[in-house]
């Protein structure tokens, strides 16, 4: 950076093709460009790209303020020029987090990341992963048995996630349409694998099976994970719900966690699994239920509008001046005058929630991209090559390194 002359993220990224691949590098490429910037005495402006000239934040408080909703009237009003790779996917993100529409709607599918174009992550080889939304990690014999019969119907590679669901893989890009359909048939719901946006909340089995239970842990994992289902953010949202200090749910390495004690739940946030651990902080003590929703709102609300695109909320606090003692003055003292402001505004979400594939497959236009070949729509991809492992399908070229 210092001898080539880079004074910005595009600069390095032309030198190092830093940020080419999975992005993971990029919030941690931009800390470093400021941090070297600051040590040459020199000004950083952290504005989104050439085509905005703002920062993220004052970016999102424009686009609610003026009330935009689609990528084109937020750069004819605010931007100029034709967009960008950076900020197509950071403007689709802050209008999901504040609007909730259809992510699909408005024209603002062509701005999305291709995970969220097709509302499924590609995988390697070409096909596509199915991730129905199981709440909680309950699940009903009856549903279990329609994951089976579609997985083997379709052919797809099945496994339980470390987060309580259970993964499709290797679907046809043409077939995704008819999956879910079959899906949403027997009660299932888009689970949002593929977007930057509540995944699962986690839960032990609590006080309805666990002697040590002292709260029903698996109804309030349900009751959280339908609350935010759907909910964007700056990135990628994990929760989980423990019914006792025993902690089997691992609350504690969860962006929001919460544990029984003998007089409420105790509140976690900040956590972090991942490439870069990070234990939760405690937020909050002791709380009843109602309080404890009303205070994940305000916590949320705040991530949302405030961190940085790409930024989980441990990296989010470990950058806020003056920490978990300031995070939690503005959430449980309501320091910025802002928690009913933030509790009306997350409940407009959750009422404005929708089924993104049950929009979908019911829109003859929407169905219409779901096609490999565009003047053969009925063709499949055929190039897609497969192998078997441990009798199911898996990609051809998947790495075959084992230990002995
Ligand atoms: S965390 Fe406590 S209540 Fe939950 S399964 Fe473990 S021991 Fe039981």
């Amino acid at each position: 950076m210092t001898t080539q002359g880079c004074e910005n993220f595009e600069g390095v990224s032309k030198c190092t093709k830093a940020g080419t691949g999975c992005a993971g590098c990029v919030p941690m490429v931009k800390d470093l460009i400021a941090h070297t910037m600051k040590q040459q005495g020199k000004y950083i402006r952290t504005t989104v790209c050439e085509h905005f000239n703002y920062s993220r934040q004052e970016l999102y408080d424009l686009v609610k303020i003026h009330q935009l909703k689609s990528y084109d009237e937020i750069l004819d009003s605010i931007g100029k020029g034709d967009g960008c790779e950076t900020c197509k996917p950071l403007v689709a993100s802050i209008v999901a987090s504040l609007w909730n529409e259809m992510i699909l709607s408005r024209g603002n599918d062509v701005v999305q990341d291709s995970n969220d174009r097709f509302l499924a992550n590609i995988q390697r080889g070409g096909t596509y992963s199915v991730v129905p939304r199981i709440p909680g990690g309950e699940i009903h014999p009856d549903k279990l048995i329609v994951i089976g019969e579609v997985a083997k119907k379709y052919g797809l590679y099945t496994k339980i996630t470390g987060g309580q669901r259970i993964d499709l893989f290797g679907a046809h890009l043409n077939d995704l349409p008819a999956i879910w359909e079959e899906l949403i048939a027997a009660g299932f719901e888009s689970g949002h694998a593929y977007g930057k946006a509540l995944r699962t909340v986690k839960s032990c089995v609590g006080s309805t099976w666990c002697r040590f239970g002292l709260y029903d842990s698996v109804s309030f994992a349900i009751q959280i994970e339908e609350r935010y289902r759907g909910l964007r953010a700056p990135h990628k949202l994990k929760s989980a719900v423990s019914g006792c200090v025993r902690e089997c749910a691992e609350a504690q390495s969860k962006d929001f966690g919460i544990i029984a004690t003998e007089k409420g739940w105790n509140l976690y946030v900040c956590g972090n699994g991942g490439s870069k651990p990070q234990h939760a902080l405690l937020l909050a003590s002791d709380v009843d239920s109602a309080t404890c929703i009303r205070y994940i709102d305000r916590f949320l609300m705040f991530y949302i509008g405030t961190a940085d695109p790409l930024t989980r909320t441990a990296t989010w606090l470990n950058k806020m001046d003056g920490g978990i003692d300031y995070l939690r003055n503005v959430v449980i003292n309501d320091s910025l005058g802002m928690a009913e402001t933030w509790e009306k505004n997350m409940q407009e979400l959750v009422d404005a929630y929708e089924c993104e594939w049950k929009a979908a497959v019911k829109d003859p236009e929407i169905r219409k991209r779901f096609v490999h070949f565009v003047n053969a729509p009925e063709e499949k991809d055929d190039t897609v090559r497969f192998e078997t492992l441990r009798g199911q399908k898996k990609a051809a070229d998947w790495n075959a390194l084992t230990t002995h």
